[in-house]
């Protein structure tokens, strides 16, 4: 199944995505993951990217298409993948129709998760990152040990665009530019609109009863 995950930042596109990842077995493709992993190895997408993020602005479209193209043309996304964080403008759902188009990989369902904005600062500022891909909340989803990782004990850090002051930047850009995406795949008829404001479990149910699989 190829599917994209859509919704704020912070809205737990990325939780989903790894419990979905598991269930479906297929990978999970996350356009963040791959621009910071390219900004630590100070790639030249890395260095193009970097002022972007920091800023809590979008990366320009064109990068993206390239990477994602790239990515899709992997073996491993033969059986289905997760998009998560990908696309975020018209633009680049648009790119996706056109690779879509040459490629013959077409998007089975978009899920959109919805949670009200009121509640993103604190899921983002709450935040803590490992660098091998494990996310946690200090409220909602804490380590066993406070600082370390469940997964692979290593030091947990919080993302510098989830400092306060960057938050709101990334929420206006959620807004004037991927929001209208809602609309885009509701037209297509493949959006399913999930209820993101509960447990983690929950949302995950809502989910898998929403693709019927
Ligand atoms: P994320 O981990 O999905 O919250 O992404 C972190 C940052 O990476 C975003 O604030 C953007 O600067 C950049 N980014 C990730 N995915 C995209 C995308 N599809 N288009 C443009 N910028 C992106």
């Amino acid at each position: 199944m190829k599917i994209i995950l859509l919704g704020k930042p912070g809205g737990g596109k990325g939780t989903q995505a790894t419990l979905l990842k598991e269930k479906l077995d297929v990978p999970q493709i996350s356009t963040g993951d791959i621009l910071r992993e390219a900004v630590k190895k100070g790639t030249p997408l890395g260095k193009k990217a970097k002022e972007y993020m920091d800023a809590g602005k979008l990366v320009p479209d064109e990068l993206i298409k390239g990477l994602v193209e790239e990515r899709l043309l992997q073996d491993d996304t033969k059986g289905g993948f997760i998009f998560d964080g990908f696309p975020r403008t018209l633009r680049q759902a648009e790119d996706l129709e056109e690779i879509s188009e040459r490629t013959g990989i077409s998007i089975d369902k978009v899920v959109y998760i919805d949670v009200p904005t009121q509640n993103i600062v604190k899921r983002l500022s709450g935040r803590r990152s490992c660098g091998c891909g494990a996310v946690y909340h200090i409220e909602s989803k804490p380590p066993k040990r406070q600082g370390i990782c469940d997964v692979c004990s290593g030091k947990l850090y919080q993302r510098d665009d989830d400092k306060e002051d960057v938050i709101n930047n990334r929420i206006e850009q959620y807004e004037a530019q991927t929001m209208p995406l809602i609309e885009y795949y509701k037209n297509e008829g493949i959006l399913v609109t999930i209820n993101g404001d509960q447990s983690i479990n929950d949302v995950f149910k809502d989910i898998i009863k929403g693709l019927g699989i």
